[in-house]
């Protein structure tokens, strides 16, 4: 008997499911690619806001260490003069707590790291205590040229809650170790800001450190205690000098596979890692992957089965075709089962096949979404009805870009915001053949973490210092500690860039942002550590000179304002040379808050900027004249 060639509509069938196949793989491997993407996104996120907030907490600990052991008078630092100068000294430790939460003590101890003064216990609890044997009091008695150590993560005598032990040096003149002044981190402080940071089961924070590798912070904590060490592949790239990465790794401790955003903390010996746990992400992905692998091969199978019937006798063509229903139901069941929303609409557009997961997402129009629908039909009804946030008051509009895109298709993502709130992201396809084959992943959970890590941030994205918010709290600190020591003066620093709307007119506003980030380097540059400072808002920028007088502050100003007057920033081969004008204020006694001292130096900045601008102008009269010549 003769081969009898199967009918036209059993080869189509073949054709279409092997396209199918084809097209199905490509979209699991497409939605795995953007999941994964978001997913290390936001874990670099978490990093960049952690990072900036340790690496202030650090700076603020080690300028108020500064402070303290500079004040101390030499004879307080010997036991025999403790009563003489307890009252004074414990007053002024706790007054450097107020305002520091991560902080739960400070102390002073003299040179063989015998007990003097502690904010919270008294002389007669003190006498016996000794920082003798710990590595920090030993490094610096041995080191001359080092006056600050950090210790691991430490269990509290008494309360067994994890703290973390800050020594700074007091030295006399030959650099001879004279006494130490400590402050005691309070770890929980920080857990419980990473406690309330959802970034999905399994995942996992922690702080380490960069030179001894002991962990510091894990959060969630971990059964043994968290302060043991060992190698993983983050620490190596760190030591290679990339201080900024991704790295992805099964985990020592619990043998799980994350990918990790790490950054090092600028300037201090710690690192933080924020681990996003895969098993959670690709669950749901990973079931589907294989319902719909499950469904095609059973297809399949069907499909070589009925051809090899077909070959050996002359089954009756209805048979076929019967066959070939029941392997497109199974097709078609895998497809519904997905729970990204699938979709595909035909060379002229009308919708061939979608399942539940797609409908679901789009209430508002689920009752337009039939197969033979047309796109456009859909989408324009559903934005009449208010359904796309982006496309309320300009429907037209919305729509023709809308099908611009899904015309032109080529797997680029789009975000829609819906009605209901949530959001969704599509990718779309288009095949050799013509259809436009879509996929939707719902994004809400992660929009909603975005929007929570934009409020936590401190940091301007621009230029990588402190945000108007952060600052105004480090001067309402600042004032407070003037109003329990008056004698020792601050001053307030407004600075803004000249003529720096014709930059971004002349050379666009990409180099305006050049400049900008230029003016903040030059600004780090000049910072003490005790000094803070931080962008106000566009091209205006507030700096705190702690411990400085209005004389102070002017030569500090002046130095700022001739370096910036002599470096150009250089973009794309052009120097660019901008001016700044400075207003400068000194804190008072006498201000209720912290506006006072910021309107006195904006005054004294409009009289620079009516002056001629590129100078500096001092509040009041205490201005020494012969600076400003
Ligand atoms: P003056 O010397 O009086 O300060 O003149 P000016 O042109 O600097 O002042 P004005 O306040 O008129 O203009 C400030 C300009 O700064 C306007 C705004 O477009 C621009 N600007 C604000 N923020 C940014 C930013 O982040 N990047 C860039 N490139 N430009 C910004
Ligand atoms: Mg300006
Ligand atoms: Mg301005």
């Amino acid at each position: 008997m003769k081969f009898k060639p199967a009918n036209p509509s059993f080869k189509l069938l073949i054709l279409g499911l092997s396209v199918l196949f084809l097209m199905l793989s490509f979209l699991l491997k497409s939605s795995y690619d953007s999941v994964i993407d978001r997913v290390a996104q936001n874990a670099d996120n978490v990093a960049i806001a952690l990072e900036g907030q340790l690496n202030q907490t650090f700076r603020r600990i080690e300028s108020n260490l500064l402070n303290i052991a500079r004040r101390m008078p030499v004879e307080s630092l010997r036991l025999s003069n403790v009563p003489r100068y307890q009252n004074e000294i414990i007053k002024n430790l706790q007054d450097y707590t107020q305002n520091f939460p991560e902080v739960k003590s400070f102390s002073v101890w003299d040179e063989n790291g015998d007990s003097l003064y502690h904010s919270r216990w008294a002389m007669e609890d003190t006498g016996k205590r000794d920082i003798t044997s710990r590595d920090g009091f030993i490094s610096l008695k041995n080191n001359p040229s080092i006056n600050l150590v950090f210790s691991g993560s430490i269990l509290g005598r008494v309360d067994q809650q994890p703290t973390m032990g800050t020594f700074y040096a007091i030295r006399n003149d030959a650099g001879k170790l004279i006494g130490v002044v400590t402050a005691t981190l309070d770890i929980n402080h920080f857990s419980n800001i990473y406690k309330a940071i959802s970034l999905g089961e399994g995942s996992t924070i922690f702080i380490r450190r960069s030179d001894d590798q002991s962990m510091i912070i894990r959060y969630p904590p971990l059964s043994p205690g968290t302060n043991f060490a060992f190698r993983n592949p983050i620490q190596d790239r760190i030591d290679a000098g990339q201080f900024i990465g991704r790295e992805r790794f099964k985990a020592v401790v619990d043998g799980q596979y994350r990918l990790f955003s790490y950054r090092k903390v600028a300037g201090y010996p710690f690192y933080v890692v924020v681990g996003v746990s895969e098993k959670n992400v690709l669950q749901h992905w990973k079931i589907n992957a294989g319902l719909v692998g499950l469904g095609f091969a059973s297809a399949l199978l069907m499909l070589i089965f009925m051809y090899r019937r077909l070959r050996r006798s002359e089954v009756d063509q209805v048979l076929a075709r019967k066959s070939a229903e029941m392997a497109y139901q199974v097709l078609e069941e895998a497809v519904k089962s997905v729970s990204v929303g699938f979709s595909i609409y035909d060379h002229n557009d009308k919708l061939l096949l979608c399942n539940e997961a797609y409908l679901e997402m789009y209430q508002t129009s689920r009752d337009l979404i039939v197969p033979g629908a047309a796109f456009e039909e859909i989408i324009r009804k559903g934005a009449q009805r208010g359904q796309y946030s982006a496309a309320i008051g300009r429907v037209d509009a919305w729509v023709a870009e809308r099908l611009m895109k899904h015309q032109n298709a080529h797997g680029q993502a789009t975000e829609q915001k819906l009605d209901d709130g949530r959001y969704v992201l599509v990718v779309e396809h288009k095949t050799p053949s013509g259809l436009t084959v879509g996929n939707r992943t719902d994004i809400t959970q992660i929009k909603n973490l975005e929007a929570e890590l934009r409020a936590l941030a401190t940091i301007d994205g621009l230029t990588g210092l402190p945000n108007r918010r952060d600052l105004m709290n480090q001067l309402t600190n600042e004032l407070h500690r003037i109003h329990r020591q008056p004698e020792i003066k601050s001053c307030v620093l407004m600075v803004d860039l000249d003529h720096f709307k014709s930059v971004n007119d002349t050379h666009g506003h990409v180099a305006g942002d050049m400049v900008l980030k230029h003016f903040s380097a030059i600004l780090k540059d000049e910072m003490r550590v005790t000094d803070h400072a931080g962008r106000f808002g566009g091209e205006e920028f507030a700096v705190l000179l702690t411990g400085s007088t209005t004389s102070d502050a002017g030569v500090f100003a002046e130095r700022l304002r001739t370096r910036m007057e002599q470096l150009p920033t250089v973009i794309e081969d052009q120097k660019v040379y901008v001016t700044i004008s400075i207003g400068i204020s000194e804190m008072l006694d006498a201000d209720d808050d912290i506006d006072a001292a910021i309107k006195r130096a904006d005054a004294a900045l409009y009289r620079a900027k009516n002056s001629g601008r590129n100078q500096v102008a001092v509040d009041g009269a205490v201005a020494p004249a012969s600076l400003f010549d």
